[in-house]
């Protein structure tokens, strides 16, 4: 069993109801009204913007996608009156795993919903078998949604090449390293290059006249990408710095927005406990520092 399936495993033990516990900083709460009240003290105190996601990953019933779907509109009438919110959505969510046309469908209206309200509307990258999909549907809607922005991970080899499938749209595009394990030789396997890359197609994707959110944790990155932004004169409605809520970065978020840089944090909120619980299983499995608190939590409660 490799590191990484025994990780998974040791996650996956761990009871829904601790994972609850450690979800306080990551989750902004179980309603729609707790992360409105996240967003809008995020923008009155810091000048930080926010990305709203309604947890929730592969659905595989009409049922649960509409479910999902209908927790989205409701979100999307309360950021009408704030402008400092977009959503974020994600093809599973969505129905893609019910069908890919029932999630295309579904985005689809509610990019017309978002464009309709001005507000930005991104659908997040999930897994390798969506990749080539989801770029697809996002070079399809584009031109027609202009509020539209997508994901690429710059972990994966292939997106060097598909950075092309974006010429000529004015693309709105968050680069991460990505969050899925993604084995050799599809992905790179050492963070180190996949920050290199980060910071190269995110230059390459402004050059070429996009927006990008670059959408790290690494402060060393953060500092060396808007040192390179600022000198090579990239305006700073051009880029923004995006990261996950809870992840303790007040520091360069200050100095961030005390130069002027735009901020969005992602902050995700549930409408149902277990989608919360999935999705703070994933983030475990990416930070150990986390998983090391639950497992030590784990061990205290078993002496
Ligand atoms: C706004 C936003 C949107 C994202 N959207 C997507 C997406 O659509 N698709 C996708 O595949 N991935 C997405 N990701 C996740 C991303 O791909 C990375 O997996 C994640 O950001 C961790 O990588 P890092 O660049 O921060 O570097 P790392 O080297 O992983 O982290 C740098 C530092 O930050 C700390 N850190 C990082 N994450 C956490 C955490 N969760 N809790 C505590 N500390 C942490 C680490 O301990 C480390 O010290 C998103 C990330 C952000 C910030």
């Amino acid at each position: 069993m490799s590191l990484y399936a025994a990780k998974k495993t040791v996650v996956n033990m761990i009871p829904g109801r601790l994972v609850r516990v450690f979800a306080a900083p990551y989750v902004a709460g179980d309603s729609l009204e707790k992360a409105l009240a996240v967003a809008d003290r995020l923008y009155e105190e810091k000048g930080v913007e926010t990305t709203l996601d309604v947890l929730g990953e592969a659905e595989k019933t009409e049922a649960k996608v509409r479910g999902a779907v209908d927790a989205y509109l409701r979100a999307l009438e309360a950021v009408k009156t704030r402008p400092y919110c977009t959503i974020s959505i994600k093809p599973g969510h969505w129905g893609y795993y019910v069908s890919p046309e029932l999630a295309r469908r579904n985005i689809e209206e509610m990019a017309a919903a978002c464009q309709a309200a001005g507000r930005g509307l991104t659908v997040d990258m999930e897994d390798t078998d969506v990749t080539e999909w989801t770029i697809n549907l996002y070079r399809d809607l584009k031109p027609k949604y202009p509020i539209l922005g997508t994901v690429l991970q710059s972990r994966l080899y292939r997106t060097e090449k598909d950075l092309d499938a974006f010429d000529g749209l004015k693309a709105n595009i968050r680069m991460v390293i990505g969050i899925y394990n993604v084995p050799a030789p599809a992905a790179m396997t050492k963070k180190r290059d996949m920050k290199e890359a980060l910071l190269k197609e995110s230059l390459i994707l402004l050059n070429r006249g996009h927006y990008v959110c670059f959408a790290t944790h690494d402060i060393e990155y953060v500092r060396r990408a808007w040192k390179t932004f600022q000198d090579k004169k990239i305006p700073k409605d051009r880029y923004e710095f995006q990261m996950l809520l809870g992840v303790p970065r007040d520091h360069i978020i200050k100095e961030l927005r005390d130069g002027g840089a735009k901020v969005r944090l992602y902050v995700p909120f549930a409408s149902d406990w277990d989608d919360a619980i999935a999705y703070l299983r994933r983030r475990m499995l990416e930070s150990p520092s986390m998983a090391g608190l639950v497992v030590k939590n784990l061990f205290w409660r078993h002496h």
